[in-house]
C-alpha cells in the first residue's frame, strides 16, 4: 500500500522515493529498510500465450485455467475434502486401479519419485533400476541418497526391456523393488509393462512404475499389470498446472511401508499421515500439510475432462496425433528416433536432428517467430534430437499443422 502510493507520487516527479521513506519511517518512528523492493515487481507480469509442445508442461484447457480462479476453501473444509474425495476417484480412474492408497501428493513428478522412495525403500535394501535414458537415472541418484543398495539394468536411449531381460536381472540382484518407466520422455520410448508385474511378483519384488509422461496418453492398467507403485504428474496430459503428482500404492507395497524396521524419513512424504489426510484409513481426517487448494481444483478439472472424454478416447486421440506427426516428419525427410514404431510414445516424439544442423537454431526460430516450444534432448539424447510434445489439450491435429509448418518454415529459412 505504502510502496503503491509511493510509486505514484515519484512517478509524479515530486519527492525521490528514498526522501518519501525516509519521511515516512522518520514520523511513524519505523526503523528503515535496508533493502529496496525490487523495481521489476512494480512492473505488470510479462506472461505470453505459448503453444508448450515441448515435453511438458503443457497448455492448460481454459476450464483447468478457471478453476485456478474459484475461491479458496479451507483445507479441511468438508466441500475441499469432497473435492479431494474426487480427485482420488478419479486418479484411481486413471491409473485403473481399486487401490486405497490412492492421492495426489502437493508437489511436481519429482516429489511422487520420492515419495514412493522414501515409503518403501529403507537403507540397505536393494533397488534394480531400468534406465534407458535421464528418468531411470534420476531415480538411481534419489534412492542412493536415501541409503539403497541402486543397481542398475541398463539400456540405450530409445530400446524398450524385455521381460526376459528384467526376470534375469532381478534373479541376479535379488532386489526388493524393480523400477521402470512407462513414457520416457528423454528418449521418446513407450515401454510395454504387460508381464513385469508377474516376473516382480515371482521374485517377491515389487513394481514401480513413473508414468508422468504418459499417464492418460496411453493405456495403463495399474492392477491388471501388478504395479505395486506408481506416480504421475499433473502437467502433461492432464492439462493441468505443475504441482500435483497423483500416486497410488498397492496392497503389497502398504504391507512393505507397515513392515519397515525404520520411520519414514520425510514427513512431508509420509504416506501414513498423507493418507489420512486423503481419508484412506477410518481414522477422522487430520491436517498434515495445507493442502494447495487452488491446484488441487485444477487437478479435479483435469481429472472430470479426462473422465468426461474417456481414457479410450483420450488414448485414441493421442495415437492418432502422434501418427500424423511422425508420418508428416517421415515425408519431410526427418528420421525418427525410435527406430521400432510399436515403442513410440505418442506424448512425446523425439526428431533425430540431422546432420549440419543446430536444434537449437531452429527452436529458437520457432519459438521467435511462432511462439511454439520445441524442446532439445535431455541426457543421453541432449544435442541429438527435438522432442515435441502433444499431450492432454495441446494434441489436436490442428497443432500438428502448426508444428509441421513451423518446422517447414525454420528449415527452409535458416538453410537459405
Ligand atoms: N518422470 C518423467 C518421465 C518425466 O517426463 C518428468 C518430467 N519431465 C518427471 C519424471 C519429473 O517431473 P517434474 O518435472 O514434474 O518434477
Amino acid at each position: 500500500m505504502f510502496t503503491q502510493r509511493v510509486t505514484k507520487i515519484t512517478s509524479w516527479g515530486r519527492l525521490g522515493y528514498q526522501q518519501l521513506r525516509s519521511i515516512f519511517c522518520t514520523s511513524f518512528n519505523l526503523q528503515t529498510c535496508n533493502i529496496d523492493p525490487p523495481p521489476g515487481l512494480f512492473e505488470p507480469m510479462n506472461v505470453p500465450h505459448k503453444l508448450l509442445t515441448g515435453p511438458g508442461p503443457s497448455n492448460s484447457p481454459p476450464r483447468v485455467l478457471a478453476a485456478s480462479a474459484l475461491p479458496l476453501l479451507g483445507h479441511m473444509h468438508p466441500e475441499f475434502l469432497k473435492i479431494m474425495d474426487d480427485i482420488k476417484l478419479g486418479m484411481q480412474y486413471a491409473f485403473q486401479t481399486k487401490n486405497n492408497l490412492t492421492l495426489a501428493i502437493s508437489g511436481t513428478g519429482h516429489a511422487g519419485m520420492e515419495a514412493a522412495l522414501v515409503n518403501i525403500v529403507e537403507p540397505g535394501d536393494v533397488l534394480l533400476v531400468g534406465s534407458n535414458g535421464i528418468w531411470g537415472q534420476r531415480l538411481a541418484s534419489l534412492a542412493e541418497r536415501i541409503g539403497a543398495d541402486v543397481r542398475v539394468l541398463k539400456k540405450p536411449a530409445g530400446e524398450v526391456f524385455t521381460t526376459q531381460e528384467v526376470s534375469q536381472s532381478i534373479q541376479e540382484h535379488k532386489p526388493c523393488v524393480f523400477f521402470i518407466t512407462q513414457g520416457e520422455s528423454s528418449s521418446g520410448i513407450h515401454q510395454p509393462l504387460e508381464g513385469f508385474g508377474d516376473v516382480c511378483k515371482k521374485h517377491d519384488c515389487l513394481l514401480f512404475v513413473d508414468s508422468v509422461a504418459s499417464l492418460g496418453g496411453v493405456p495403463m492398467f495399474a492392477d491388471d499389470w501388478g504395479i505395486d507403485v506408481i506416480y504421475s504428474g499433473s502437467q502433461k496430459v492432464l492439462g493441468c498446472p505443475p504441482g500435483t503428482a497423483p500416486i497410488s500404492f498397492s496392497q503389497k507395497a502398504c504391507d512393505k511401508l507397515a513392515s519397515r524396521k525404520t520411520k519414514v524419513p520425510s514427513y512431508y512424504f509420509d504416506m501414513n499421515e498423507l493418507g489420512n489426510y486423503w481419508g484412506a484409513d477410518d481414522q477422522p481426517r487430520r491436517y498434515h500439510h495445507t493442502g494447495p487448494i487452488s491446484s488441487f481444483y485444477t487437478l479435479r478439472e483435469g481429472l472430470a475432462m479426462l473422465a468426461e472424454e474417456s481414457l479410450e478416447n483420450c488414448w485414441t486421440r493421442h495415437s492418432k496425433c502422434a501418427l500424423q506427426l511422425h508420418n508428416q516428419l517421415e515425408n519431410m525427410g526427418f528420421e525418427l528416433f525410435v527406430k521400432d514404431k510399436a515403442v513410440r510414445l505418442p506424448t512425446v516424439t523425439t526428431v533425430k536432428v540431422p546432420d549440419g544442423v543446430n536444434w537449437k537454431d531452429i527452436a529458437d526460430f520457432i519459438m521467435k517467430n511462432y511462439k511454439i516450444e520445441i524442446s532439445g534432448g535431455l541426457g543421453d539424447t541432449t544435442g541429438k534430437v527435438w522432442r515435441i510434445g502433444l499431450m492432454g489439450y495441446n494434441c489436436t491435429e490442428e497443432n500438428v499443422s502448426r508444428i509441421i509448418e513451423a518446422l517447414n518454415n525454420a528449415l527452409s529459412t535458416l538453410s537459405k
